[in-house]
């Protein structure tokens, strides 16, 4: 008998030198911050360049580089060319423009390296603590599920699966559809994540009514009543619709009052996708125009846009969240539950979602929440819709430009008249990007291409609408 050989003892991934990487470290974070502070100098865009695409293309590598060597890549190759989103010139897509006190919190997220799955530590009740605050402001009682998601894509698709619990039992989970014929509601401006959540649920988007909207993007009350009506003589089943908070396209806000009255008397699933809209709510002059989002019986709202949260940071909510539990929870022999120690604390949150193994996205959303506090955020949220209004009425003083839909939130759809004006104005869009000047983007409604400036960034001025206006009319055609 021989005895046990221990292993050599072995080089672990930590720095043999911590003085030379905390050294390192300081100038990773002072450039960073340097960045940010100084981003306004910088092209919002730039496109990359052939050899900055090929320099990223090596062999993975089987030894070591050193970390300042890795930062100094960072530098060259990545850092010039992102998306633009912290710049202030950014107003393409609904973007948000990130913050400091968010960027920290994730570092400190990264370095805590909790997993918010399950167990007994404070990370999950920093993520409780977001629901405990944000919770009543959207009228969720006691006992309603939140939990982070990616963003508002997965927390559309986890609320549809929630609802056809809802509808059809926990039993769905074993059988399957089994052939009900459920049917859900939206207005054509619906977000397209709903609709893929339709396919990814089973119940296919063709179960899906498309409700048409009214001139002011919001979707027709009675168009939707009729549909819910003739579905039903059909024989279908409709359980759930979708109202949105601030469509994509155009910022419209759906009659959520009037929306939920009819799911109460259909008894469907009310969810509101509130992914950019939702958090209009921290600012007193817009929350009344979100009438109705409190009755909701699930919400998906992203941090990562208006909240200013660095991504991703995505919130579904859920007002029974016994329910939500049935839809997501599998308990498995080796994630037992105990009632001292760290395998306490049930329920988890992987219980109420599809994802075991969590990140703490709640610390970098925790973190910009104290640190601005929701009064300055909805100061933000109301001035980029002042900022979008300013817009609006530049268009309007100048003859060469056409506005394209109406204003509601912080959204402005544009274009210059002239000859082919969706080939001119998607030309026009493409040179702003590659000038760096200012990044809107472009969006088709009803058939005609517009710019669409959707203005989301905290650090974005008036000054930053003036050069995106005199860009556009630089590039107007010449008469005649
Ligand atoms: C952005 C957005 C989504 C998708 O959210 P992600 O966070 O990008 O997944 C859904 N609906 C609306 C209205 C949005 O603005």
């Amino acid at each position: 008998m021989h005895p046990p050989q221990p292993p050599a003892e072995h080089d672990d991934l930590d720095p043999k030198d911590w003085p030379a990487t905390r050294a390192q470290a300081h100038r990773m974070l002072d450039d960073i911050l340097d960045y940010v502070e100084h981003v306004r100098d910088r092209p919002v865009w730039q496109s990359i360049p052939d050899a900055v695409k090929a320099a990223i293309r090596e062999p993975c590598p089987r030894g070591p580089t050193e970390l300042a060597e890795v930062h100094d890549a960072f530098l060259r190759l990545v850092l010039p060319y992102g998306t633009g989103n912290v710049h202030p010139g950014f107003m393409g897509w609904v973007h948000g423009g990130g913050s400091v006190a968010g960027m920290l919190g994730e570092m400190l997220a990264a370095g805590l390296n909790a997993n918010l799955g399950g167990r007994e530590h404070m990370p999950i009740e920093v993520e409780r603590q977001i629901l405990r605050w944000l919770g009543p402001v959207f009228g969720m009682p006691e006992g309603a599920g939140g939990l982070f998601v990616t963003g508002s894509s997965m927390a559309n698709f986890m609320a549809i699966l929630v609802a056809r619990t809802g509808a059809l039992g926990p039993e769905v989970r074993q059988r399957g559809l089994d052939g009900a014929p459920l049917t859900a509601y939206a207005g054509t401006s619906v977000h397209g994540c709903v609709r893929r959540g339709m396919e990814m649920s089973g119940l296919g988007s063709d179960a899906l009514r498309v409700i048409p909207v009214d001139r002011d993007g919001r979707m027709d009350l009675d168009a939707l009543r009729a549909a819910i009506a003739r579905d039903r003589a059909a024989g279908l089943r409709p359980f759930l619709v979708v109202g949105t908070a601030g469509t994509v396209d155009t910022g419209a806000i759906d009659d959520l009052e009037g929306i939920a009255a009819i799911a109460a008397a259909e008894r469907l699933w009310f969810h509101v996708d509130g992914a950019f809209g939702a958090l209009a709510m921290f600012a007193p002059s817009l929350a009344p125009r979100l009438a109705g989002i409190r009755r909701a019986d699930s919400l998906a709202l992203d941090f990562h846009k208006w909240g200013q949260v660095p991504y991703d940071a995505g919130y579904l909510m859920v007002r029974d969240g016994a329910l939500q539990q049935r839809t997501f929870a599998a308990p498995a022999v080796y994630l037992r539950r105990e009632v001292r120690g760290l395998a306490a604390g049930s329920p988890w949150p992987c219980d109420f979602g599809p994802d075991l193994s969590r990140g703490f996205r709640a610390l970098k959303t925790w973190f910009t929440l104290k640190v601005y506090g929701t009064d300055r955020l909805g100061a933000v949220i109301e001035h980029t819709c002042a900022l979008a209004q300013y817009l609006k009425a530049r268009v309007e003083a100048s003859p060469e430009l056409e506005l394209m839909a109406p204003v509601s939130l912080n959204i402005v759809c544009f274009r210059l008249r002239g000859p082919d004006p969706d080939a001119l104005n998607r030309r026009v869009v493409e040179d702003l990007h590659e000038a760096g000047l200012s990044a809107p983007s472009t969006t088709i409604l009803d058939g005609r291409l517009a710019i669409r400036a959707a203005i989301v960034n905290h650090r974005t001025q008036a000054r930053d609408i003036d050069s995106l206006v005199d860009a556009v009319l630089l590039r107007r055609p010449l008469e005649g």
